[in-house]
């Protein structure tokens, strides 16, 4: 297997308060969690502080977005400048819900991609096709489209982590089978290795996400091209430490 570190992500999307989420983080910080595992948290932005200050060091925090300035007259946004300094090292960006409901495009993200990289954070860069483009065959067709456009605002992959998020998987229960993962993210290293670099393509992890579970994650751990998750229902679970152990 690759000398990729395995990198489990939990998005609580619009999830939690203040009680439910010292909860999540005493259990978090109460687990024994595979060493080998790096762990970020996806954090409503108003709870980042709270949380950053609940978790242990070795758990990062994520925006779940971030506009692609720094600062000025952008009511409601949040800048990846902010995130740092309020001591979040990561940000998710172009999750399927940003792109499906707030009607960001392949641009917008990967503005937001290499503004977030310059200022220094780590981003999770979400792709994804939907169940009607699945059943059109146009699966690898729509992950290169998004990968391209990422491609063409990132220069350095080192603080990149991409996360297959097939949208018909999302939230359904519906995993995609380790096969169906599989063959995606195989996909995706020959198109790294085709468009960017045979470097990238061994080196960038790519994580699996969709109804991801304690139960399902063993099996999709054992992947040679899935070198992690991205969580959302189970993150808010104590299941959620049986996902980080995956490859224990
Ligand atoms: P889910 O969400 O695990 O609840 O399917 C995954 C995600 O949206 O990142």
């Amino acid at each position: 297997m690759a000398n990729r570190r395995f990198c489990v992500g939990g998005n609580w999307k619009m999830n939690g308060d203040q009680k439910s989420i010292a909860e999540i983080c005493k259990v978090l910080s109460d687990a024994a969690l595979d060493a080998n595992t790096e762990v970020v948290i996806g954090c409503p932005a108003i709870y980042l502080m709270y949380a950053r200050n609940l978790l242990p060091c070795n758990i990062g925090v994520a925006g779940q977005n971030a506009y692609k300035v720094a600062k000025g007259a952008f009511t409601g946004e949040i800048s990846p400048a902010m995130l740092k300094d309020i001591g979040a090292e990561w940000v998710i960006l172009g999750h399927s819900e940003r792109r499906a409901i707030f009607k960001e495009t392949d641009e917008l993200i990967a503005e937001k991609a290499e503004h977030a990289l310059a200022e220094g954070l780590k981003i999770i860069a979400c792709i994804g096709e939907t169940l009607e483009e699945r059943e059109a065959g146009k699966t690898n067709d729509v992950v290169a489209r998004q990968m391209c456009a990422y491609a063409k605002k990132i220069r350095d992959w080192t603080n990149v982590v991409v996360a297959y998020e097939p949208v018909w998987a999302i939230g359904t229960g519906k995993t995609a089978t380790p096969e169906q993962a599989q063959e995606v993210h195989a996909y995706l290293r020959k198109w790294l290795e085709e468009n960017v670099s045979k470097e990238v393509s061994a080196s960038l992890r790519i994580q699996y996400g969709g109804s991801v579970t304690g139960a399902n994650a063993k099996e999709l751990a054992k992947k040679p091209d899935i070198d992690g998750f991205l969580v959302g229902g189970a993150s808010l679970k104590p299941e959620f430490v049986d996902i980080i152990n995956a490859r224990k």
